[in-house]
């Protein structure tokens, strides 16, 4: 059989620990016998991130808004324990961090969905994919204690040095609580664009739910940007593909999720998309079978699996134990990537490949093989069977090679 052709490549950041290990096999055993794998390789593992002071991290990202489509491995997020592991000369920021404020994107997450592994909410029948807008508000707050009685005031004062606003928040009578906090047009107007394009990519509706009616001035922004930016920019592209943008209230929304049976996409303000991303991907089963893609507003691409390092496997592996990772989510960010990287090019070859391995993943774990971390959520017919990491890659391979 040839080999797959690609044109323009891909941006490679490969990463940390069981992650790495899986990254190799996944390209071993299901990308390069079939693809000549075209990519521009960055190692963002600590170790070379440490050697090149993170820049490697900075011209990964910079390469993303080059060639349009990365996908990532898991990587180590450095902290004071990793700082002593590695001999760190920094406590170096997470990549993803990095990532996202030179792309200034929004990530999506949704999860993989298979039959035999039921959501706990039994009329999810598709994927509910979050988008969280990852910038201000309350991770950006100022905030501290009040000691006593006395007032708190909201005061703005602009460049020139003239005060615009002051308005009292509270006369205190006892002690509490006081926070600030903010967002910028600016990064709402990205927001809400890498909603839309993600919309249309993926031809799903998309909601959009704050607290608006209590929150007439901070969230109501919100909507408004949404609305114009969809109105002025987007409307005539929905119409045509037959998808819905809807706006609701915060907690109409939780409701009417719940009762879905799935299959859009729900932004989310920061908080929200904190909390609601967890209750969202616990419910749909596993953290190890969720995809996440870093969508930019001008439509740059960086794929990756949710879930960390798997640092608990990794220091098994190297004990020389066998590990049973679950390699679906980083396997699904590669699909995820060269699905893209074949659309942009017009390669449909590359688009039918990422289906079909998409497909063989899939009916493999539904024929009843998968890794262990798959086999207590299994009410499939046939009996699960667990199996290590490099064989139900082969076994995924083995169905592959039969679609091809
Ligand atoms: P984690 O790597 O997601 O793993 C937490 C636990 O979840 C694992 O110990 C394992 O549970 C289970 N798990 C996650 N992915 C799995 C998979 N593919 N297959 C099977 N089980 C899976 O989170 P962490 O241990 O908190 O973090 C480890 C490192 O990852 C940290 O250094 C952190 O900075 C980094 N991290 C990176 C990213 C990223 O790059 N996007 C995201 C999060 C964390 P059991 O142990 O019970 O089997
Ligand atoms: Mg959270």
């Amino acid at each position: 059989m040839e080999k797959i052709q690609m044109t323009t490549p891909l941006v490679e950041m490969d990463g940390d620990e069981m992650t790495r290990v899986l990254w190799q096999q996944i390209k071993d055993e299901l990308l390069l016998p079939f693809i000549d794998l075209k990519t521009e390789y960055y190692d963002l593992g600590l170790p070379y991130r440490e050697e090149t002071k993170d820049q490697v991290t900075i011209d990964s990202a910079e390469a993303t808004k080059k060639y349009g489509v990365a996908v990532k491995c898991a990587t180590i997020t450095p902290n004071a324990q990793r700082v002593e592991e590695y001999k760190l000369s920094q406590m170096w920021k997470s990549p993803n961090g990095t990532i996202r404020a030179i792309l200034d994107g929004t990530v999506f997450r949704a999860p993989i969905m298979v039959q035999g592994i039921s959501p706990v909410v039994k009329n999810w029948k598709k994927p509910i994919t979050i988008a969280r807008h990852a910038y201000g508000d309350v991770y950006k707050s100022t905030e501290y204690r009040v000691p006593g009685p006395g007032k708190a005031e909201l005061v703005f004062t602009d460049e020139s040095g003239k005060e615009q606003f002051r308005q009292t928040i509270y006369d205190f009578e006892c002690g509490g609580v006081l926070q600030g906090q903010y967002n910028k047009d600016s990064s709402i107007i990205s927001f809400a664009r890498s909603c839309f394009q993600y919309a249309i990519d993926t031809k799903q509706d998309l909601w959009f739910a704050t607290k608006d009616t209590i929150s007439k001035k901070y969230d109501h922004t919100f909507k408004d940007i949404f609305q114009e930016i969809f109105d002025t920019e987007y409307k005539a592209r929905f119409d045509e593909l037959g998808i819905e943008y809807f706006y609701t209230l915060i907690d109409d929304a939780v409701a009417r999720v719940v009762r879905s049976e799935g299959g859009f996409i729900w932004a989310c303000k920061n908080y929200d998309g904190d909390v609601m991303s967890d209750m969202v991907s616990t419910a749909f089963g596993s953290l190890a079978m969720m995809t996440s893609v870093l969508v930019s507003p001008d439509g740059k691409y960086e794929y990756e699996a949710a879930h960390g390092t798997v640092t608990r496997h990794y220091y098994k592996y190297l004990k020389g134990e066998e590990t049973s990772t679950n390699p679906v989510a980083t396997l699904f960010a590669w699909t995820g990537a060269l699905r893209k990287r074949g659309e942009l090019d017009g390669i449909q070859a590359l688009v039918n490949f990422a289906d079909k391995l998409e497909q063989a993943t899939i009916h493999t774990i539904e024929s009843g093989v998968m890794t262990k971390d798959l086999v207590g959520l299994w009410e499939g017919e046939t009996p699960a069977k667990g199996v290590n990491s490099l064989d139900f890659l082969k076994a995924i391979r083995t169905r592959l090679e039969e679609t091809l």
